[in-house]
C-alpha cells in the first residue's frame, strides 16, 4: 500500500536537540541488554530449520479458486459464485475452515468502522453509509469425483465481522486431504473502500477497482493455526497460493483487466486491437492498445453483444484483483526477463489522467520495476503486469496495481515502482501482512530505493538521504513510536509509515554499515529464493540473513525491530599523547542510546589530510565509552563521527570535536 505523505511530522516539531555537551555517566545505553544470549525463543521445528530454511517437514496448505462475477453497472453489487479448492498438507485433521469476509468491514455494525476516529482515517469507507459486506447465500460442499452421491451439500457456516467458519460434515483429512467448496456471493461495492479498492467517476463512466471481493481462505499455518484476525482496516492480507480462474462478466463497452493472463482475447478485444496487442508484445516502446480519441467510439468494443465475459488465469498467486471501465485508454510494452522469457506491462487510464508527464508513462514506469527487480533479486512470474488509475491512492495485487488517478510525474513514478515492488514483497515472499507490515512495506521501500537510483538514470532520485535529518523528519525516534515488530493494528494510524521508512533505513544501514552490499544482497536475495511462494515468519528472515552472511546480528534486530530504541553515537575527548601531536592521539568515544552499531570517524589534521577510521560493533560489546590510539605525526583540526551522515543519529552535535582556539 502507499505510504502516507504526512509521516510524523508531530513528533519532529516535539523534538529537541539535546546539548553538544556530553557529561560523564548521562548514558543510556546497556549493553548487556543491547548483546544479550538467548534471541530465538522459539526453538527450530521439523517445519522451519535453525538455519533460516523451510524445514524437511515444511508444510503449507493451498487453494485454488474457480470463480464466476458478474458485474452490474446500475446498482454497483457484484454477484459471483465460487469454487475453492481446498487442500490441507498440515499434519492436522481440520473439523472446520475459516475463510476471510474482508467486505463485512463496511457493514454499518463492522469493529473496523466502530475504530474510525472522529478525525477521520484513510481505512473503512469515508464516511459512506452503505449497506456494504458480503451477501452469502449458500456454502456447500460438492462431491468429489467419483462419490455415490452427485448433489452438493449444504454446510453450516457461521459469519463474526470479517471472518466465517464453515463447519464441515466430516473432518477434512490430514497431509493432502483435498475438498472443494462452493460460495454463491454479492455484494454493493463500497466507493472508498479503505484505500485499497472502489469506485471512480469520471467523464466517461465509471472505473471499477475491485479486491477482497470474493470469500477468500484463512491460512492455517505451523505458527498459529488458523490465522484469524479480522481486517479493521489497517493490518493487510495473509493469503494461500493457488491457481485461479477468473471469469468476469461486463458490460460490452467496457474493458476489463485483471491478475493473470487474457484467455479470450479474441472475444473481448476488436481486430484492430489485437493487431496492437501483437505489436506490444514485441515492443520496448509503450503502444496504444486502445487510444483516447476511441473511448465512446463503439467500434472499439466488439458489436452486437450487451454483455462479455473475460476470462483469465493466474498462477501460484495469493490473490486475484480486477478492474473495468467504459472509461479506459490501454497502452502496453514488453516486459524483458532474465531467462529470456517476456511478460507485458500494460496500463489502463482515463482520459483525465492522460498527459503531462502523467499515465502516459505509466507504462514504462511499470517495464523499468519489473524488470529491475527481476533482475536484481528474483524473476517475475506472471504474464502481466497491470497498472490501473483509479480512486485508491496505490494498493498491490499479484500482477495488478491500483494506483492514484490523479498522480503524475515523480508521484506517479513513485507509487508505481512501490505497488510493482509488492510483487516481490509480499505476493512472491508470502508473509504475514496483518502481522507483520514491515516484512512487506518495509522490504518493498528498502527495494524501491535502489529501483529509483538506477531508473532512468535517477530522474526521480533525490540525491543520498542525510540521515541527521531523515531520522527527526521521519521521527524514527519518540516515546510515542512503537517498535518496528508490532502489527499495524496495533499502531496508531500516522506511526504506519515508520514501517515503510524505518524499515528501509535499517535495512540500508545493514548493507551498507555493517554487512557490506555483496554479503547482504547475498543474504537477502538467498531469504527471498528460499521463501518465494511460502510463509516465512520474521524469526525465518533473521536466521537466514545470519545464516548466509556468517554474522550474528541479534543486537541489530533487538534494536531496530524489537524495541523503539534509538542510536547516539558521541566523541567525547581527543588527548595527545603525552601532550605531544607527534607521538599520536588517543580518541575516546561514547554511545549515549540504546543501539550499538559501527562507528565511522573522519580525523582533519592541521595540514589538511584526512583519516578515516571504522571501528566494528563489538567495541560496544562491553564498553560504553571507548578509548583508542590514533598514530599521527601532526595535531587535529577536527574530528566527526559518522562523517557522511549516514545514521539516523538523535543528537549529531556531539559528533563533533574541534581544537580550541
Ligand atoms: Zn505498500
Amino acid at each position: 500500500m502507499k505510504m502516507k505523505k504526512i509521516i510524523m511530522a508531530i513528533f519532529a516539531c516535539s523534538f529537541v536537540f539535546e546539548s553538544g555537551n556530553t557529561q560523564k555517566n548521562d548514558s543510556t545505553y546497556d549493553y548487556i541488554e543491547a548483546f544479550k544470549t538467548a534471541f530465538y525463543t522459539n526453538p527450530s521445528t521439523d517445519a522451519r530449520s535453525a538455519s533460516g530454511k523451510p524445514g524437511y517437514r515444511y508444510w503449507q496448505n493451498r487453494a485454488d479458486y474457480i470463480i464466476d462475477v458478474e458485474l452490474d453497472t446500475l446498482s454497483d453489487i457484484i454477484i459471483g459464485k465460487e469454487i475453492i479448492r481446498y487442500t490441507n498438507n498440515s499434519p492436522d485433521e481440520l473439523d472446520f475452515l475459516w475463510l476471510h469476509l474482508d467486505q463485512n468491514l463496511f457493514m454499518e455494525d463492522s469493529r473496523g468502522n466502530a475504530i474510525v476516529p472522529l478525525r477521520g482515517s484513510r481505512n473503512g469507507s469515508k464516511g459512506q453509509k452503505l449497506d456494504g459486506g458480503f451477501k452469502i447465500s449458500a456454502v456447500q460442499v460438492v462431491p468429489e469425483r467419483g462419490s455415490k452421491n452427485r448433489s452438493l451439500v449444504n454446510v453450516k457456516y457461521e459469519v463474526y465481522d470479517t471472518r466465517m467458519k464453515v463447519v464441515l460434515p466430516k473432518p477434512l483429512k490430514a497431509n493432502g486431504g483435498k475438498l472443494s467448496l462452493k460460495i454463491d456471493f454479492s455484494f454493493l461495492s463500497p466507493d472508498y473502500g479503505s484505500d485499497r479498492m472502489g469506485i471512480l467517476r469520471t467523464d466517461n463512466g465509471k472505473v471499477y477497482t475491485i479486491a477482497q471481493w470474493y470469500p477468500r481462505m484463512c491460512v492455517y499455518d505451523d505458527l498459529r493455526g488458523w490465522n484469524i484476525l479480522p481486517y479493521t482496516g489497517q493490518g493487510e492480507f495473509y493469503l494461500e497460493y493457488g491457481d485461479f480462474n477468473v471469469n468476469i462478466t461486463a458490460p460490452a463497452d467496457h474493458i476489463v483487466v485483471c491478475s493473470g493472463e487474457l484467455l479470450n482475447p479474441l472475444e473481448t478485444y476488436t481486430l484492430d486491437q489485437l493487431d496492437r496487442w501483437a505489436q506490444a508484445e514485441a515492443s520496448d516502446k509503450t503502444v496504444m492498445i486502445r487510444k483516447a480519441e476511441e473511448i465512446n467510439d463503439s467500434s472499439s468494443r466488439p458489436l452486437g453483444r450487451e454483455m462479455i465475459t473475460w476470462r483469465f488465469r493466474i498462477d501460484n498467486a495469493r490473490d486475484v484483483a480486477w478492474a473495468s471501465s467504459s472509461a479506459f485508454i490501454v497502452d502496453a510494452a514488453r516486459i524483458n526477463l532474465p531467462s529470456g522469457k517476456s511478460s507485458t506491462a500494460i496500463s489502463a487510464y482515463p482520459i483525465e489522467s492522460y498527459g503531462g508527464n502523467a499515465w502516459e508513462r505509466s507504462t514504462e514506469y511499470t517495464k523499468f520495476s519489473v524488470e529491475h527487480y527481476s533482475e536484481r533479486w528474483f524473476e517475475y512470474p506472471y504474464p502481466t503486469a497491470i497498472n490501473v488509475a483509479g480512486n485508491v491512492k496505490g494498493m498491490e495485487y499479484p500482477g495488478v496495481s491500483f494506483c492514484y488517478h490523479g498522480s503524475k510525474g515523480n508521484d506517479l513514478w513513485g507509487v508505481t515502482d512501490h505497488e510493482f515492488g509488492h510483487n516481490w514483497f509480499p505476493m512472491i515472499v508470502g508473509s504475514n501482512e496483518r502481522l507483520y507490515g514491515w516484512m512487506d512495506e518495509g522490504f518493498n521501500s528498502f527495494i524501491n530505493d535502489i529501483a529509483t537510483k538506477e531508473f532512468n538514470s535517477g530522474e526521480y532520485y533525490p540525491g543520498k538521504p542525510n540521515q541527521h535529518r531523515r531520522a527527526m523528519m521521519y521521527g524514527f525516534y519518540s516515546d510515542k513510536v512503537e517498535p518496528t515488530i508490532t502489527a499495524p493494528d496495533n499502531l496508531i494510524e500516522d506511526n504506519m509509515g515508520l514501517q515503510y521508512r524505518k524499515t528501509a533505513m535499517f535495512l540500508w544501514l545493514l548493507r551498507n554499515n555493517v554487512l557490506g552490499a555483496k554479503r547482504f544482497d547475498d543474504a537477502f536475495k538467498e531469504y527471498i529464493h528460499r521463501w518465494a511462494y511460502k510463509h516465512p515468519a520474521p524469526d525465518d528472515f533473521f536466521r537466514t540473513m545470519e545464516d548466509v552472511s556468517g554474522e550474528d546480528l541479534s543486537w541489530f534486530w533487538r534494536g531496530w525491530i524489537f524495541n523503539n530504541w534509538s542510536l547516539d553515537q558521541a566523541i567525547t575527548s581527543v588527548q595527545y599523547v603525552l601532550g605531544d601531536p607527534g607521538k599520536g592521539a588517543y580518541i575516546t568515544v561514547k554511545n549515549m542510546r540504546e543501539i550499538p552499531m559501527p562507528l565511522n570517524l573522519e580525523i582533519t589534521t592541521l595540514s589538511g589530510k584526512k583519516i578515516r577510521k571504522r571501528l566494528p560493533v563489538e567495541i560496544w560489546k562491553n564498553n560504553v565509552d571507548w578509548k583508542f590510539l590514533v598514530e599521527t605525526s601532526e595535531a587535529f583540526e577536527k574530528v566527526i563521527v559518522d562523517p557522511d551522515f549516514e545514521y539516523p543519529d538523535v543528537n549529531p552535535r556531539n559528533n563533533y570535536w574541534y581544537k580550541s582556539e
